[in-house]
């Protein structure tokens, strides 16, 4: 579903990634993990159409990324869920989810879509009409997730989704990250909290200093405890 090859990234001067190559195919779920700095967030923001620089190739679902801009990788089926959030203050929780709506494709309804949403969602539900920014930061989080999920991407890029999220919701992402794949929907995990991520995922690609340095089942580098320790320990 997505392949890389022979990514570089550059910001200004500075070469960050140094030929990475990822494959990762349709309905699997990948974690990519590495100490901080290695090149993770640079990797989905590439992939993204946000870095300033790149060469390299890259294809999503057969067709060529490069050349694209942000909103038409969206338009693609592509969806990202960036470390930081940006759930729009001003906006209740509905109006963030539409606003997922507006960068989807634009062939769903709308009404049936959030209510959709709200059934995965139970904690968005209580709370459509609330302003998105007065929830808690593991809410918030949901709400970026689901804002993510509401326009039916084929891919979810999340950046260091369950990072300051209290235990009991990182473990109700994680029943939901199970449930979108069981619906066929492709992730790539970044996170800092290896364990949790090796446990969702099928398979695990550790960057580091900008380059892929391993790559295996996740189970195989769940039972490595030297490599996590070398290449993932913070
Ligand atoms: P983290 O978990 O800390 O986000 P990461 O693996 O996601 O780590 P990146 O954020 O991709 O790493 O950073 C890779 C390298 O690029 C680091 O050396 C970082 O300092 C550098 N870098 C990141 N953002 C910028 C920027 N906006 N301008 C210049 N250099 C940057």
């Amino acid at each position: 579903m997505l392949e890389i090859k022979d990514l570089n990234a550059w910001y200004g001067s500075s070469h960050t990634l140094h030929g990475v190559s990822l494959n990762v195919k349709q309905g699997e779920v990948v974690a990519l993990v590495g100490r901080n700095g290695a090149g993770k967030t640079t990797t989905i923001r590439s992939i993204m159409g946000l870095m300033p620089k790149i060469t390299g190739s890259m294809q999503f679902d057969g067709k060529n990324l490069v050349s694209l801009k942000a909103h038409e990788r969206y338009r693609l089926g592509l969806a990202y869920v960036p470390e930081e959030r940006r759930i729009v203050p001003g906006l209740t929780v509905r109006e963030n989810l539409q606003l997922g709506l507006v960068a989807g494709s634009g062939k769903i309804d709308e009404r049936e879509a959030i209510e959709e949403i709200a059934e995965s969602f139970p904690r968005l539900k209580e709370r459509l009409d609330q302003e998105g920014v007065t929830m808690s930061g593991g809410e918030q989080q949901m709400l970026a997730i689901a804002r993510a999920t509401i326009a039916k991407p084929k891919m979810i890029l999340l950046d260091e989704p369950s990072e300051g999220i209290m235990p009991v919701l990182v473990e109700e992402m994680g029943v939901l990250f199970r449930k979108l794949r069981d619906q066929g929907v492709t992730l790539l995990l970044v996170e800092q909290n290896v364990e949790w991520a090796l446990r969702l995922a099928d398979r695990a690609v550790i960057l580091d200093q900008g380059e892929v340095v391993y790559e295996s089942s996740s189970e195989a580098l769940l039972a490595d405890k030297d490599m996590q320790e070398r290449y993932c320990a913070v």
